[in-house]
């Protein structure tokens, strides 16, 4: 069955702008869900962008978001505006 707080969380999704990512890594430390790793693709600047490993275990927290100091990567909330 699920729940309201499932449904709360279907409407939100992490983005990643991997050319913004410089690799810093301060996302996979502090993830709680520890879903976060370092891609083995090079973005434009050189560095190495992060991606999600394991999207079902990740709870949306986004903690990653508040932790980036590059704004690479953040939770959006994707729910469909109703209509008017
Ligand atoms: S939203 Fe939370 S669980 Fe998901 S990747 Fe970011 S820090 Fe990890
Ligand atoms: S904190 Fe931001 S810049 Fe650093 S690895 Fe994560 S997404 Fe990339």
């Amino acid at each position: 069955m699920r729940t309201a707080v499932d449904m709360k969380l279907e409407n939100k999704e992490v983005i990643i702008i991997p050319e913004r990512c410089k690799g810093c890594g301060f996302c996979i430390e502090f993830c709680p869900q520890h879903v976060l790793v370092e891609s083995t693709e090079i973005n434009s600047k050189g560095y190495h962008p992060v991606y999600i490993s394991d999207e079902s275990r990740c709870n949306k927290c986004d903690i990653c978001g508040m932790i980036c100091p590059d704004f690479a990567i953040s939770v959006v909330d994707i729910k469909k505006k109703p209509k008017s």
